[in-house]
């Protein structure tokens, strides 16, 4: 019988949207997804948030939002955006407001002028009759220092007359829906409808980015693809509140990898709370890593390592892959400069003879470390040919030293 030959990857569609320019950097349309952070510093503290920003900025983010939430974080924006300027980091800012950015805005020109976008979440613009009025000032203001929007709406501040008013309409249908399809379709129509109204006052449609983050995994899989069924706004997504450590780095990446499968969102935020002590910058590596781990988009060389088993002859080889991983994150900066194409490279460290060879001889440079009961040898496999076995008590430095060849011989320098 012949076999059938009938498994195939299937097909990414990117969904269309605008193309919308935030700075220098565009989202939407055939963009790349772009990745996204915040900062958590006073942004009144000048000197802690440009120290921020540009770790965020030199750990991969393409945009880094700050917030403005008082007189002394709107002085003190230009001021941010100068600093990172003199040491060379033109990252896009964004500026966060909530309650008064209305005011804030108009008081301080500069702050307006230093940002590359205005967030603002329609729940807290402003409350009951002022609600309308504010929300324009704002849009005003972003049009009149020519700035673009992200509408952001959120589960914890979701605009109290738009939830009401759907609750009526729900309540008058002659089969109510449950409470969570309710709370969904409020979410929807609160980035829809500020949308609406912001275009109605004459912000350009290809000056808005949505988002409506919440904190459940399939609320948020089930809202943005609503959104993207009704609109062609760019769209940001991130799960929010997503938590501590694995908690938080697997609920996003489960929500935010259903997304990115349908093509769904321009832009990604993962928000981590970061441990005590830890950098806010894992957050960036973490959105990098779901961008690349699902083909989407190469940022680092990433390190393929098994985890381990009954046949492992030691933990060398996990100190190894950690340390190999560690060593290409350390380089990336000089060799995104010098090589083309590095971040690319795919590079395996394996434990034992049943799948060393072969996962080492899929990377562009693997090695095989003898499990239980094998010989002390360690073949490397460059482009799927075993080059060299390395022996004795310096294969970590041996095989990094080949790894460094491999890049300079393997990746063209760039032309100056
Ligand atoms: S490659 Fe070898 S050591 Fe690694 S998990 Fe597989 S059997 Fe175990």
């Amino acid at each position: 019988m012949t076999a059938q030959l009938s498994v195939s990857a299937p097909l990414f569609t990117r969904r269309r949207t605008r193309l919308v320019r935030i700075g220098h950097v565009a989202v939407g349309s055939a963009t790349p997804v772009a990745v996204q952070s915040m900062t958590n510093t006073d942004t009144a503290d000048v000197a802690a948030t440009v120290a921020q920003a540009a770790e965020l900025a030199r750990a991969g983010s393409e945009l880094v939002r700050i917030t403005v939430n008082n007189e002394d974080a709107a002085r003190a924006v230009p001021h941010i955006r100068e600093r990172l300027a003199a040491q060379g980091v033109d990252v896009p800012l964004v500026g966060d407001f909530h309650y008064n950015g209305h005011t804030l805005l108009g008081k301080y020109p500069a702050c307006a002028e230093a940002l590359a976008k205005l967030r603002i979440n329609p729940g807290n613009v402003g409350a009951g009759a002022r609600r309308d009025a504010q929300f324009a000032s704002i849009i005003e203001l972003a049009m009149r220092h020519a700035k673009p929007v992200r509408i952001g709406v959120n589960w914890g501040s979701l605009d109290p007359s738009v939830l009401a008013r759907v609750l009526d309409e729900n309540a008058s249908r002659a089969t109510p829906l449950p409470v969570g399809a309710v709370m969904r379709e409020a979410l929807v129509a609160s980035a829809l409808e500020s949308a609406a109204q912001a275009e109605s006052i004459g912000l350009a449609a290809d000056r808005i980015v949505l988002s409506a983050k919440v904190s459940s995994v399939r609320d948020l899989i089930a809202v943005y693809r609503e959104l993207a069924r009704r609109c062609e706004y760019p769209l940001h997504l991130g799960l929010t509140e997503a938590g501590m450590g694995s908690k938080g780095i697997v609920a996003s990446t489960a929500a935010l990898a259903v997304l990115l499968e349908e093509g769904i969102g321009d832009t990604i935020r993962v928000s981590l709370t970061p441990e005590p002590g830890g950098s806010r910058a894992q957050e960036v590596v973490v959105a990098q890593e779901i961008l690349q781990t699902m083909g989407l988009r190469a940022f680092a060389p990433m390190v393929t390592a098994c985890p381990g088993c009954g046949r492992t002859g030691s933990t060398f080889f996990q100190a190894l892959a950690a340390h190999i991983q560690r060593h290409v994150r350390e380089r990336m900066p000089q060799w995104r400069e010098r090589y083309d194409g590095v971040e690319n490279m795919t590079l395996a460290v394996m434990g034992c003879v049943v799948n060393g060879p072969g996962e080492s001889r899929h990377a562009n440079i693997g090695i095989s470390l003898p499990g239980t009961g094998e010989a002390p040898a360690a073949p490397v496999f460059v482009d799927g040919r075993k080059t060299v076995t390395l022996r004795g008590d310096n294969i970590a430095a041996e095989f990094t030293a080949l790894v460094d060849d491999y890049v300079a011989s393997r990746y063209a320098r760039r032309s100056a």
